[in-house]
């Protein structure tokens, strides 16, 4: 997927790469991107660029945004792909992480022109673009869990393994018996099981919508994907690097020695919550965009299930709480001037992602299991206890916020 430029990242509405019409139907397209994961590489025969680009005449921002299919062969002949296409990789980045996937300058048209060929519509490049977008958001928010249950899994090895300490029998004891160490695992564990699941019930939205066989279902079970895609994406790279840090941390001195591997995956997740959409980016669109899914009603079915849960599982009182610091923090961005939800919205999202992930781990917990029992009661005591704090930072935070963001651009 091509869309960075230098100057147009969150911001598409600032690119400047252009395509014209060749008399046979094809385009030629000039311009440059950057940050192209696998612009180039030898491991394919082949690689089908999606780029986007702008047409002569096409109107400003993002509605005037097309998207190419370009392919670095071009069909010779014979039928085999041998023409070198007038695209180049003109250098690779050198990265904090993910340093086994190259991330690559590409220029198009230097000697006259790339050859592509137009996807879909002219100028709704971007919505055939999202189709992607949202599938690769849900991944990359896998990523996130992928690499926090890596590090939460290499963390609890080392914990049950290392010594140091008096236990309870006075010889040296694992560190994991260790109530400090305990916690830090326990957190690893909680947040990636959350952020599962989490993901989870987003796919299992997904896959509904498309099987639905009435309307109006698959329009809802639409929405609620749309409306979890966000979180999904955000929350689970957050915690992704929040779990890869305590990682470290279980380490110790170890951890900060690439040897160990604790600190590659730290290295590696940060990438995360950048890309797909800054983290703050997705904030911005669950606030803006998800919570209006059918005049809030998307949101409003999922507070209720939310409710549900919490009320149907008392062991854990704190979810009550947490559901009910979410649902006054969602009433007030209803509300809200936009500036102002703007500036909440970040911690809503997380404030979401507890309420919501501590309720379907509760859910969970109901199998009786005591692993899963433990776990839950964990996450809903001392995670989810940090939901009406978070409410807080919602509702007068982001008030004070803007205030604080003024005094600085001053
Ligand atoms: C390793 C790697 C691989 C990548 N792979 C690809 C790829 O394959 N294809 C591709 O097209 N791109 C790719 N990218 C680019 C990536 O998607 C962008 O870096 C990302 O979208 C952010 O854009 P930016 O870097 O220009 O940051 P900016 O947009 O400049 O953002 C800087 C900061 O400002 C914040 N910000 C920006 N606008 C707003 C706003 N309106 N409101 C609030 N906050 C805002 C952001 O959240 C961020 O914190 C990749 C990047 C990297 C590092």
């Amino acid at each position: 997927m091509n869309l960075t430029e230098p100057q147009a990242g969150s911001d598409l509405a600032l690119l400047r790469a252009r395509a014209e019409r060749n008399d046979d139907g094809s385009f030629r397209l000039f311009g440059q991107k950057i940050f192209i994961t696998y612009g180039e590489h030898d491991l394919s025969d082949n690689i089908v660029h999606l780029v986007l680009a702008r047409l002569p005449g096409a109107p400003p921002g993002t509605r005037g945004i097309s998207l190419f299919l370009t392919p670095k062969f071009l069909p010779d002949a014979s039928g085999g792909f041998t023409r070198r296409n007038d695209l180049r990789c003109a250098g690779i980045e050198h990265k904090l992480g993910v340093n086994g996937s190259p991330t690559c300058t590409m220029v198009y048209g230097d000697a006259g022109g790339a050859t592509a060929f137009l996807v879909g519509e002219e100028n709704k490049g971007l919505a055939c673009m999202f189709t992607m977008m949202n599938n690769a958001r849900l991944a990359v928010g896998l990523q996130g869990v992928a690499l926090a249950e890596r590090a939460t899994q290499q963390a609890l090895a080392y914990a049950r393994e290392r010594r140091q300490g008096r236990g309870e029998g006075g010889g040296a004891a694992p560190i994991v018996q260790h109530p400090d160490v305990a916690r830090m695992c326990l957190t690893m564990t909680a947040l990636t099981q959350a952020a599962r699941a989490i993901c989870y019930e987003t796919a299992v939205s997904l896959d509904r919508a498309k099987r639905e066989a009435d309307p109006a279902q698959a329009s809802r079970k639409r929405e609620r994907a749309g409306l979890l895609t966000p979180i999904a994406k955000a929350f689970s790279t957050d915690i992704g690097n929040e779990v890869a840090s305590l990682g470290v941390q279980v380490f110790g001195g170890m951890g900060f020695i690439e040897e160990a591997g604790a600190s590659q995956l730290l290295r590696d997740v940060r990438i995360a919550a950048i890309y797909e959409g800054t983290n703050g980016i997705q904030a911005i669109d669950l606030v803006t965009r998800k919570l209006k899914l059918s005049g809030g009603a998307a949101l409003t079915r999922e507070i209720d299930d939310m409710r549900a849960s919490a009320e149907s599982a008392a062991e854990f009182g704190a979810l009550r709480e947490a559901v009910a610091a979410f649902e006054s923090a969602s009433r007030f961005m209803e509300s809200a001037e936009p500036r102002v939800a703007l500036a909440g919205a970040t911690p809503y999202l997380r404030l979401f992602a507890l309420a919501r992930g501590g309720t379907l781990l509760a859910k969970g917990a109901a199998s009786g299991e005591p692993r899963r029992i433990a776990i839950a009661r964990f996450f809903a005591d001392n995670l989810a206890v940090a939901a009406p704090g978070l409410a807080k930072v919602v509702t007068a935070g982001a008030a004070s916020t803007l205030e604080g963001g003024a005094a600085l651009e001053a």
